[in-house]
Formats: structure tokens, C-alpha cells, sequence
């Protein structure tokens, strides 16, 4: 049995703590691209996109992981705030020593530490590979399915926050 396997079967048949705890203690999160997933041409929202994120269920974090460099973070922080966008902390923008693809995977490897990630939301192959190597969930929008993308996300979001408590949406039960 592999080492992983063992602690595995130990820990589970502890009745103090077992694996599933572990993995249900750490936030939820979401991690998304910015440019054309929720935006054409730098701050021209995809409603969709948009007003799916901003009605999220607050026990979800968002990460905004984007190939944008730190020169744009006023502009980004703009559209977050103008689109009303949670997480706007967590945004990550491409060092000017790394690709966008090494930064991708780099940011993307440490939140799926970090957190229980739903499913990462992007546009290019370089968001898929990063997602897969940090082995999160992906979702990829094109122009074309831009709708039904949105939707499996919902479903995606509905089964990872069912019974758990949204302070906001019982406030304005919604
Ligand atoms: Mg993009």
C-alpha cells in the first residue's frame, strides 16, 4: 500500500479526524481569468460572466489569475469595483521575469493548496494546462458558449455551497 494510501486509511478510521475535515476546512474558492472570460478589450464586461461571479455565494473566495502585468492593476481594480466583482485583493498579475504561463501555473499550483477550489474559469490553453497541473477543475469559455459555460458553473457552485450558510443571500434572500 503506498504511504499515502496508509495514512489515509489511519487517519480515516480515527474518530477524532478524518481526511474529508481536512479537505472541508479550507475555503472555498474560485479561480477565474480576466480577459475574455470576464472582459473584451481590457474593461468591456461579458455580462454573463459578470453578473455570475458578483451573485456568488460569499462563502466563496475568488482569484482573479491573469496574464495582465502589475502595471495594470488600477485599471483592473476599476472593472472589478464598476462590475461590483468580489475578491479584489486576490488579484494576480504576471511578473514581468515570468510567462504567463509559468506565472499561471505558479499561482494556480499554490491556491489549490490553499483552498477547495471549485473549478478554474478561462479562456486559453494556457489556463486549462495550468488548472490541470495544479489538478483543479476546468471550465473554458469561447464566444460561442459563453451561456452553457456559465451554467455548468452554476451547477458546479449549487453542489460545492449546498447547506452552507450565505450570511448575504439570507439578508436580501436572494
Ligand atoms: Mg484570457
Amino acid at each position: 500500500m503506498p504511504p499515502e494510501a496508509q495514512s489515509r486509511k489511519r487517519v480515516g478510521s480515527s474518530p477524532e479526524m478524518n481526511l474529508d475535515q481536512t479537505t472541508m476546512s479550507k475555503p472555498l474558492a474560485i479561480i477565474c481569468d480576466i480577459d475574455e472570460t470576464l472582459c473584451t478589450e481590457f474593461d468591456r464586461p461579458i455580462l454573463t460572466a459578470c453578473q455570475m461571479i458578483a451573485r456568488l455565494h460569499r462563502a466563496i473566495e475568488v482569484h482573479y489569475v491573469t496574464a495582465r502585468p502589475g502595471g495594470a492593476r488600477k485599471g483592473t481594480e476599476e472593472f472589478l469595483c464598476d462590475q461590483r466583482l468580489p475578491g479584489w485583493r486576490n488579484l494576480y498579475f504576471c511578473p514581468n521575469w515570468q510567462s504567463t504561463r509559468e506565472h499561471k501555473t505558479a499561482v494556480m499550483g499554490r491556491l489549490a493548496k490553499e483552498y477547495n477550489v471549485i473549478v478554474s474559469i478561462g479562456d486559453a490553453d494556457e489556463d486549462e494546462q495550468a488548472s490541470r497541473a495544479a489538478g483543479v477543475l476546468f471550465v473554458r469559455i469561447t464566444e460561442t458558449n459563453i451561456e452553457d459555460a456559465w451554467k455548468k458553473i452554476a451547477v458546479l457552485v449549487e453542489r460545492a455551497t449546498r447547506g452552507v450558510d450565505d450570511p448575504l443571500a439570507r439578508l436580501f434572500g436572494s
